[in-house]
């Protein structure tokens, strides 16, 4: 859970932003749903199982 979220902050920093990165998140989930949205997607690929 803990990589999950960090993987988020990383995603904040790519996107430059805050607002950047929520208008994007906000959007994909609009678009994709919260479980396919790519930022979501994404995080889960980077989660790290213990
Ligand atoms: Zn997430």
């Amino acid at each position: 859970m803990l990589s999950h979220e960090l993987r988020h902050v990383h995603q904040y920093e790519q996107a430059g932003s805050a607002e950047a990165f929520l208008s994007r998140y906000i959007g994909e989930i609009i678009q994709f749903g919260y479980l396919d949205s790519p930022y979501e997607v994404d995080a889960r690929d980077h989660e790290i199982t213990f």
